[in-house]
């Protein structure tokens, strides 16, 4: 028997039509390319984004064809996630700190007609514009008059131009919540890129989630800062959540370091902001620097990477904004767990408490996990048995666009790649990345472990733990250090801190030194290229 309910298809128009009705005059503030402030609210947007709809289905976009945009966080970039997807077509999102063969190779496999871009990304534009075959005109995200006088193979127009050139009658189209509606590709360091193409209904289902108390726990009384790149897993689908509970959106543009970022969140009163520990790690230094707090800001979600412990502690003891380290991937919408607090997890310490924090948490209704070992049996829930982590759920990839037959699961569920354990109370720990993992004399080595301890280290501004190979152990590992301006520490000063504190034989050998730990495109350290250059110890100290 069938229930007997409406049959409304989860739809993306739907998001930004229940923000226009309801939270109409709430505001959207972005910091552009152009340098100004620029502000308007949802009703601003959604006009804007029918008059862009209508713009795209003059140009002749149907249902499926791709559209990509090379942007920052701004008003311009949200228009475009409503108008491409809302009106059918889909959302290819490009990161542009890749290389520009790499952004080419998306740009040819996704298909993409139309590019969008900020005019930063210009002289990317102007180097690979007669090589991207496939498309049809680019788009610079600028009013007419900063239209750039460039002569590229394929038209140019502005995004403004655009939309003044078309009116806002538009109805968004009823589709199917099973339609694609974006497309992100996995930032992989091996091999090409891989896509994965979202649908209205995933995207509508994670918003659900991650909007709740113990995800990421926003309301339209918050003012919400996505630093996480929309081109990077949709901002963690902040640009949804933001309509569906109406919240104040702030979008920084290009500048991320953290006296732009501290000037805005203090001056648009934001309550909660979204991003990666080294981003962070700049806005820290910023405040501690000048000795200014944050007046509103109570709330920072951060992930992408372990969230380092001292981190954790800085923001809450000193700054009191609650962390909400959580974990996800591109494959996951991104949302897989937030570690949330829960009744009967008790901590007697501050220290038990970081400990707690430094999970990666628990996740919500939508998300299950489980963890197996190297023979694919499954393993206890005891905190302690570390394993693959596997994920299912509705907004978790099936397969990746256009290579559907090569089959990404396994026993329908999704091999992360990510090494975990799971307690008791349901809290993951990601221990380390698959390729990642320190195996030495026959027993793992969590590298996130060994990289928190120094990162606690008042010097130390970045810690990356790393495996070099051994003659008698196989592999052993040693810490690459960034040192904060100006501090000094002396390696056995570091290492010194492991006594105790973990087993002996874990304990990393040696101590380099480096100028910058080189960070990729997505924020996270690049571990293969340590790896490369520290692989022979005694060539890297020469
Ligand atoms: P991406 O698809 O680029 O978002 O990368 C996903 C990967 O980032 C995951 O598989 C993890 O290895 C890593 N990651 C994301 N969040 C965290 C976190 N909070 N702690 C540790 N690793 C994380």
């Amino acid at each position: 028997m069938h229930g007997q309910m409406m049959q409304m298809p989860l739809l993306i128009s739907s998001l930004l039509t229940h923000a226009e009705r309801n939270h109409g005059d709430r505001e959207i503030v972005s910091r552009r390319v152009e340098g100004d402030l620029h502000r308007y609210d949802y009703r601003g947007l959604g006009r804007r984004a029918r008059q862009m709809a209508n713009a795209l289905k003059a140009h002749g976009i149907r249902h499926g064809d791709r559209v990509a945009t090379l942007a920052w966080n701004g008003y311009r970039h949200m228009e475009l996630y409503y108008a491409v997807s809302g009106s059918g077509a889909v959302l290819h999102t490009i990161n542009p700190r890749l290389h520009a063969e790499q952004v080419l190779w998306m740009l040819e496999h996704s298909g993409a007609r139309v590019l969008f871009f900020d005019l930063t990304f210009m002289p990317l534009i102007e180097q690979i514009a007669a090589r991207a075959t496939r498309i049809e005109a680019f788009v610079a995200m600028c009013d007419r008059a900063n239209l750039p006088r460039v002569s590229l193979s394929k038209p140019l127009v502005s995004h403004d131009g655009l939309i003044a050139a078309h009116d806002d009658d538009f109805e968004w189209p009823p589709l199917d919540e099973n339609t694609a509606a974006t497309l992100c590709y996995t930032s992989g360091t091996t091999g090409n890129p891989k896509g994965v193409l979202y649908s209205h209904r995933s995207t509508v289902l994670h918003s659900l989630a991650a909007a709740q108390r113990d995800a990421f726990n926003c309301s339209a009384m918050d003012a919400i800062l996505p630093v996480v790149p929309m081109f990077h897993v949709n901002a963690w689908g902040l640009p949804y959540v933001a309509c569906m509970v109406g919240a104040k959106l702030v979008f920084p543009g290009p500048w991320l370091d953290g006296a732009s970022l501290h000037e805005l969140i203090e001056t648009e009163g934001v309550t909660l902001s979204a991003g990666v520990p080294t981003v962070w790690q700049g806005l820290l230094a910023q405040v501690e620097a000048s000795g200014a707090g944050f007046k509103t800001m109570r709330r920072t979600i951060i992930g992408g990477a372990a969230c380092p412990p001292p981190m954790i502690a800085a923001f809450q003891d000193r700054h009191d904004v609650t962390v909400l380290h959580a974990w996800g991937m591109t494959e996951l919408s991104p949302l897989g767990t937030v570690c949330s607090p829960k009744p009967g997890v008790t901590v007697d310490s501050a220290e038990d408490q970081l400990a707690l924090q430094a999970k990666q948490g628990r996740a919500p209704f939508g998300v299950e996990m489980k963890i197996v070992g190297a023979d694919g049996a499954d393993l206890p829930h005891d905190g302690r048995s570390a394993g693959e982590l596997l994920v299912r759920g509705p907004w978790v990839a099936a397969s990746y666009f256009r290579r559907a037959d090569e089959g990404m699961l396994r026993d329908g569920w999704f091999p992360t790649g990510d090494i975990a354990t799971i307690d008791a109370d349901g809290y993951m720990q990601i221990t380390d990345r698959s390729k990642d993992l320190i195996k030495s004399g026959g027993e793992w080595i969590s590298s996130i472990d060994l990289e928190n301890i120094a990162a606690a280290h008042p010097a130390v501004a970045m810690a990356a733990c790393i495996a070099v190979p051994h003659p008698k152990w196989d592999e052993r590992p040693v810490l690459v250090i960034q040192r904060k301006p100006e501090a000094q520490v002396a390696p056995e000063e570091l290492l010194a801190l492991y006594h105790g504190r973990i087993a002996r034989w874990s304990i990393p050998d040696q101590v380099f030194f480096v100028d910058a730990v080189p960070v990729g495109a997505t924020g996270k350290v690049l571990k293969a290229e340590l790896r490369a250059r520290f692989s022979d110890p005694v060539a890297a100290v020469n």
